[in-house]
């Protein structure tokens, strides 16, 4: 009996195995078609001065609306493109539309890209890129590239030799989710750097825990004393922002308390907002 039903587990399991991996496979081939059609499209997410009066940068996130299952969190469909070896095609898609978006922007705004790990493994995309800013008419210094943590750590020499040759053409690189990779703090200090994205992870408690907020701003001071700006994500609320701005945590603020991720145009209306509020004298946020 006991054999029996062990069976029936198995096979029970076995089926969902199967299930699951359909719709991973499935889900692959929409992928791939999406990634064909140009299907992916891309929303901005503003950085703020911690007073709110300006916005400097603004982050491109891809999205994903799959025509049965709605929205596809990125953090999933960047994974299955990499797992499938066609992430680099959304890599170039996206930033072809930002830097073709940030032409239309106000001048003082730059636009900040995510690179995949497999974008740092061969020289293509550095070629591609002169190419892209060509073509679209964006000046270098207005592109910011960023890359994770761990994709640096996990093509450490290759990395190095592909950043320094970005940087060379103007390119401003972020290291993003800070904090949560297995952090060799030697690194910043021998990469090509420019700016550190400290993850949203060292803000969630700020408020009730004493000793985040000492850690948050012993990266800052450190990230400081090698000439790094410090971009701070996911900041949600003004208890957050004004711990933040109260201890000079962050050069750019990068949260819901300021803005969603929006449309393209919808980012030259909030920059248009932003300016003629500053001339009335008030904070965005005060
Ligand atoms: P990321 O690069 O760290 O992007 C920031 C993520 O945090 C975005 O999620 C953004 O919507 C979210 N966020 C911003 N402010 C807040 C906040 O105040 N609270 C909370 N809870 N979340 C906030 P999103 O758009 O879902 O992207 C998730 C991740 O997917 C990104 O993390 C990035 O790693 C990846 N990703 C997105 N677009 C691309 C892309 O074009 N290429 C690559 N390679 N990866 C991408
Ligand atoms: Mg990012
Ligand atoms: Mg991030
Ligand atoms: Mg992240």
């Amino acid at each position: 009996e006991s054999k029996a039903r062990a069976k029936g587990h198995f096979t029970l399991f076995v089926g969902e195995m199967d299930a699951r991996y359909l719709e991973r496979q499935r889900l692959k081939e929409d992928l791939r078609a999406a990634v064909e059609n140009g299907d992916i499209t891309v929303v901005y997410q503003p950085m703020f001065t911690p007073d709110g009066r300006e916005i400097r940068c603004c982050e491109a996130l891809a999205r994903w609306h799959h025509p049965e299952k709605g929205p596809v969190a990125p953090n999933i469909f960047i994974q299955i493109a990499e797992e499938m070896g066609i992430v680099s095609a959304i890599t170039l898609h996206v930033l072809r539309r930002a830097c073709s978006d940030c032409r239309t922007w106000p001048e003082g705004l730059s636009v900040s890209v995510n690179l995949s790990v497999q974008d740092l493994r061969s020289q293509g995309l550095v070629d591609s890129l002169k190419t892209i800013l060509a073509e679209t008419g964006l000046v270098a210094q207005r592109l910011h590239l960023e890359v994770t943590e761990s994709s640096l750590i996990e093509e450490l020499s290759s990395a190095r030799a592909i950043l320094e040759q970005l940087r060379s053409l103007g390119i401003t690189i972020a290291i993003d989710d800070f904090g949560t990779g297995f952090s060799s703090l030697s690194y910043l200090d021998t990469l090509p750097i420019d700016v550190v994205k400290i993850d949203r992870s060292f803000v969630r408690d700020i408020g009730e825990n004493k000793r985040r907020l000492k850690l948050l701003r012993g990266i800052v001071h450190l990230s400081r004393g090698l000439d790094l700006s410090i971009v701070v994500e996911g900041v949600e609320n003004r208890e957050q922002l004004a711990l933040l701005s109260k201890h000079h945590c962050a050069d750019l603020i990068q949260g819901y308390v300021f803005s969603t991720p929006i449309s393209p145009v919808a980012v030259t209306e909030l920059a248009r907002n932003v300016q003629a509020r500053n001339g009335k004298g008030d904070a965005v946020v005060a």
